[in-house]
């Protein structure tokens, strides 16, 4: 067996990955090794590689946290999985399980986590050290290029639908078409809402149109607000902001209807003000959500195991990585990019 592996590397915030050849990591007593066979390109990973956000993660190091690979080797002690199980290496790396957090089923805001590809060394390789306890666990049928943005995109946008408490047959809005977006539209429609896609990019709102949204609208547009406001009788019961773009979020809360909820999940750097007469005038719910829980993570590939969400893929090679970046950055990526680790490509 061969002991070396392909990996791309943060060296430093700002700077194009580097490709290095490392040794392939040991599982260590409760770890697994997963052979990577694909992974999705999140914009989270380009924070992540800017060092956009408050707390850091610290180069070199990994990206990647919609890595989807088989089970080849498990360190001492491991029952959970077995050899040549599909496994996912989620955001989520593990938890501590036994805070408050953990104890209720909120393992995602658990203090002591760890982030794949963030804390971590995540997916840009063709190996992938992992907590049995927290891998997604793949449903037969759905292929590793199909499974991983659904491990990332997928699953933040079903949990952040739910969060906003929407019922079927409620509006509600997705903000931001893209990676996460294309798939929220999915869970929306496959959950019974009516839904409202709002993005800059026309192409993207075709493409909403084609997935099944009622009613697009383009936020470049100067009456955008009243676009919605007119098109969902009030405002959308339900509002997911994907978009990684201080002014969505602004919009956002303008497009939510009376008493409804803005669920915030994009997460570009800075702060946006809130109008507070608005927001508490109508009664409306502004609520975080961060990606969801092991248990939202089996839901939402149940559903497109279902046939009922199919994440729309562009398959590159790894070495393709800094160019994929740089078309993610300029919104130049139709929906998700996933990194292909078993084609001949690379
Ligand atoms: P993406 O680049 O694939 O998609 C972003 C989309 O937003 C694009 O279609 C773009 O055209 C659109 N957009 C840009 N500005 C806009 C605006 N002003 N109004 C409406 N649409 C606009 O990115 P992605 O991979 O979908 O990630 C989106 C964001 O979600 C990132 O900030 C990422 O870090 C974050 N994220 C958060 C979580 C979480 O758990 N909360 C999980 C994953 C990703
Ligand atoms: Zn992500
Ligand atoms: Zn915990």
């Amino acid at each position: 067996m061969t002991t070396q592996m392909h990996a791309a590397l943060v060296t430093g915030f700002g700077k194009p990955l580097e490709f290095r050849q490392m040794a392939i990591p040991t599982p260590g007593p409760g770890q697994i090794l997963v052979k990577t066979e694909a992974c999705g390109v999140c914009h989270t990973d380009l924070h992540a590689a800017r060092g956009d956000w408050p707390v850091k993660p610290v180069p070199p190091f990994i990206p990647g946290h919609e890595g989807i690979g088989r089970v080849v080797a498990l360190g001492a002690g491991v029952t959970r999985v077995k050899e040549g199980d599909r496994v996912g290496v989620p955001w989520l790396y593990s938890a501590c399980g036994h805070c408050e957090h953990c104890l209720s089923a909120w393992e995602t805001v658990c203090g002591e986590a760890e982030f794949g590809g963030y804390t971590k060394n995540g997916g840009f390789a063709e190996y992938i050290l992992a907590d049995p306890n927290y891998v997604a666990h793949v449903p037969p049928g759905l292929s590793p290029q199909q499974a991983a943005p659904l491990i990332c995109a997928g699953v933040t946008t079903y949990k952040g639908l739910k969060v906003t408490d929407a019922k079927p047959g409620d509006w509600v809005l997705v903000s931001g078409a893209g990676g996460l977006g294309h798939l929220a539209i999915q869970y929306a429609k496959a959950m019974g809402f009516q839904v409202c896609a709002v993005d800059i990019d026309d192409e993207k709102l075709t493409h909403a149109t084609a997935l099944g949204a009622d009613l697009v609208v383009n936020a470049k547009s100067e009456d955008a607000i009243e676009a919605v406001r007119n098109g969902t009788d009030g405002g959308a019961h339900g509002v997911l902001i994907t978009a990684p773009s201080l002014t969505a979020f602004h919009q956002g809360i303008a497009m939510t209807r009376k008493r409804g909820t803005c669920a915030l999940v994009g997460l570009p750097a800075g702060e946006f003000p809130v109008p507070l007469f608005d927001v508490v005038a109508n009664c409306i719910t502004i609520r975080g959500s961060f990606v969801g829980t092991r248990q939202d993570m089996a839901e939402a590939l149940a559903f497109a195991a279902d046939g009922k969400v199919k994440a729309n893929v562009e398959l590159q090679p790894l070495s393709a990585i800094n160019e994929v970046f740089d078309r993610l950055e300029h919104g130049k990526v139709a929906a998700r990019v996933v990194l292909d680790f078993e084609g001949d490509a690379r």
